[in-house]
């Protein structure tokens, strides 16, 4: 089949290839056997200016067997820390960069291929996805999309028509997806580790040209940048923690200098409140567990830090004294964004110093009581409402929690704000619909085994607006059925 020239009406300004040169291998996806487009995200479609509604050119080109008029396709050199270990060598194995597009408000946004083929980085890897991770990928992004929390987005779903081998043969896919950009904390590794200090000097600026421009003027451009992305990322995993979101990898090839969640992979939300929720299967010791997050971004913040230590101070032991303080200062945005989200979700609308224990007090009392951690916060809301303490129910002992209400009912007493007006605030920050498990994995096997793509429609159309009540959608409330059983999840999938 010859090489068709797809025009989808995009602005494509592709500045990391001409710019970072050396920074990728200039390369094409493979051809799909018979690509088909099962998923357009219209909205998103919309908003970056697509207006080719040919599906059938939309599935070449977003299979990767075609690339778009103005994209320069490229794969993404970079290295990592994954589970603690240094990784010098990684990159797209399975992603490819059509380039960059400028949407409606003139954002410059990156849009890439995962799935669509190898890669000289690919190692042994086929460079391929499966349909099920592309879906679940989708979900999640879209859901975390809605729920305010910066992140890539999904803007198609093409299958391929090729079988991709797994435990077994799976249906092979294609993700499109969009992103501030796709530069991590390892692509700075990469450059550091081969001593290559001119590079990683050229990638903090063109970083700090793409993600913080108003740092340019700065008299310590590269001490700003780390503080900025230490920002970025506090607040990111803050939010994470308010929504019961476990990213299941952060490695620090899955940590963006734009501070947005990227890699879906083994994530999942937790029903359960549970500070050690792990879902990963490979994640044994409980590295990238809840709880344990914002130690592990700092922790890739201060690799971050070491690879820009050069570029902060010529003097070593005062680029690492800077340095240092700036990682420390995580912990700072870290609790106060917490805290700030924590008001919300109980709907303090002024701050008081007691306000830190009285949130930690209460997710005290739902440790180990097998509470669904987004339907108590809404619950909490319909009991101010209702005036009953239905919120009790759902623990396994209330008496902890009845002293706690009683002090948090009190701390309430204290603000003007009508009940009316709390309650809209509390559901404003508290998800009523979050993508549980159980219902990602129904749509994910519909459409796999079926090809019956209804579940997966309506689980992204309910989780579109997670705050809203919406009509027949009660059953995406509650919690999986016991006989769901324990959820594990898989990487690189
Ligand atoms: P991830 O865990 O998805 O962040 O991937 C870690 C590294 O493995 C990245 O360099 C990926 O490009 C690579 N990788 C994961 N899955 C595949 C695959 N099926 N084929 C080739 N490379 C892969
Ligand atoms: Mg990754």
């Amino acid at each position: 089949m010859s090489s068709m020239e797809i025009d989808l009406g995009l602005t494509f300004d592709n500045s990391y290839a001409q710019e970072l040169e050396g920074f990728y291998d200039a390369c094409l996806g493979d051809r799909a056997p018979s690509p088909e487009l099962v998923k357009l995200n219209a909205s998103l479609a919309e908003s970056v200016g697509l207006t080719n509604t040919d599906t059938g050119e939309l599935a070449q080109v977003f299979s990767g067997s075609d690339a778009p008029i103005g994209a320069s396709p490229l794969a993404q050199v970079y290295a990592g820390h994954q589970f603690g270990g240094f990784t010098p060598q990684l990159g797209d194995g399975r992603a490819l960069l059509l380039g960059e597009v400028l949407d409606k408000e003139g954002k410059r946004l990156d849009l890439q291929l995962k799935g669509s083929g190898p890669t000289k980085f690919s190692r042994r890897g086929d460079g391929k996805a499966v349909l099920g991770a592309v879906l679940r990928e989708y979900i999640l992004s879209e859901a975390m999309h809605a729920l305010n929390i910066p992140t890539t987005r999904a803007l198609a779903v093409v299958t391929t028509g090729e079988p991709v081998m797994r435990t077994q043969f799976l249906p092979g896919a294609v993700l499109t997806r969009i992103a501030s950009s796709h530069l991590r904390v390892g692509t700075f590794q990469f450059f550091s580790a081969r001593g290559e200090q001119d590079k990683v000097k050229q990638l903090a600026d063109y970083a700090i040209a793409r993600h913080y421009p108003e740092l340019k003027e700065s008299q310590q451009p590269y001490l700003d940048l780390l503080c900025a992305v230490r920002d970025k990322q506090a607040e990111l995993v803050a939010r994470w923690l308010l929504v019961g979101f476990v990213h299941g990898v952060m490695n620090t090839d899955n940590m963006t200098i734009s501070g947005e969640t990227i890699d879906y992979g083994p994530c999942a939300f937790m029903d359960n409140y549970d500070t050690n929720a792990v879902f990963s299967s490979i994640d044994e010791q409980g590295r990238y567990s809840y709880n344990n997050q914002p130690v592990i971004a700092q922790w890739n913040l201060a690799r971050l830090a070491e690879t820009l230590l050069p570029l902060i101070d010529v003097d070593r032991d005062e680029a690492i004294a800077q340095a240092t303080e700036a990682v420390t200062g995580f912990w700072e945005t870290f609790h106060r964004c917490w805290l700030a989200g924590m008001r919300a979700k109980l709907g303090l609308s002024t701050a008081q110093e007691t306000d830190l224990a009285l949130c930690e007090q209460l997710l005290e009392t739902m440790s180990g009581q097998e509470v669904d951690f987004t339907q108590l916060f809404r619950q909490l809301a319909s009991d101010l409402t209702s005036g009953n303490s239905e919120s009790q129910t759902l623990f396994k002992d209330a008496d902890k929690f009845l002293l706690w209400r009683a002090s948090w009912l009190a701390r309430l007493a204290q603000e003007s704000l009508s009940t009316p007006e709390r309650v809209e605030m509390m559901n404003g920050a508290n998800p009523l619909y979050i993508p549980r498990n159980h219902l990602v994995e129904d749509a994910i096997d519909a459409a796999e085994q079926e090809g019956d793509y209804q579940p997966f429609e309506k689980l992204i159309a309910v989780l579109a607006t997670p705050y809203m009540q919406q009509e027949s959608a009660d059953d995406y409330t509650k919690p999986a059925p016991e006989s769901f059983g324990c959820y594990t999840t898989y990487c690189g999938t």
